[in-house]
């Protein structure tokens, strides 16, 4: 994808993220846009609760897009900061999470994350974050 539309999908990233009001016991916060196929882009930051079952921003962003019947993914942006932290630093998504988007993306998914004090972008591939992942039957 080209720079001008990764940059645009991580700014989408970075203002949910900084829209978060969920985050209050990490006190870090991780924004995520998710575009699909047809162009739209479905949007979640972590929401978290007393106790353990917090839910990352990632698995807020699929179900929304899943939800809507949504089924060709392109590339999501992640980003992610302490509340008090000045900058967005690289922020990748962590193993449950590598493995729930495993599930619905191809292999040439692309995870696009950020560092905003160096402005340098880096891509992943699902592949790449996830190689010999659990699959319960060849696709
Ligand atoms: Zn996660």
């Amino acid at each position: 994808m080209e720079e001008e539309n990764v940059r645009k999908l991580i700014n989408e990233a970075k203002d949910i993220a900084l829209r978060n009001f969920c985050s209050k016991y990490s006190k870090f916060t991780v924004g995520v846009a998710l575009l699909t196929k047809d162009g739209k882009i479905y949007k979640g930051f972590n929401v978290e609760n007393y106790g353990i079952q917090a839910i990352c921003a990632e698995r807020v962003a699929f179900p929304k897009a899943l939800t809507d019947l949504q089924k060709d993914f392109v590339c999501m942006a992640v980003v992610g900061k302490k509340l008090n932290d000045k900058y967005f630093k690289e922020t990748l998504p962590c193993g449950y999470c590598r493995q729930f988007i495993r599930e619905y993306v191809k292999d040439d998914f692309i995870i696009y994350t950020y560092d905003e004090e160096t402005d340098k972008i880096k891509s992943y591939t699902i592949n790449d974050l996830l190689p010999y992942s659990f699959k319960l039957e060849e696709e």
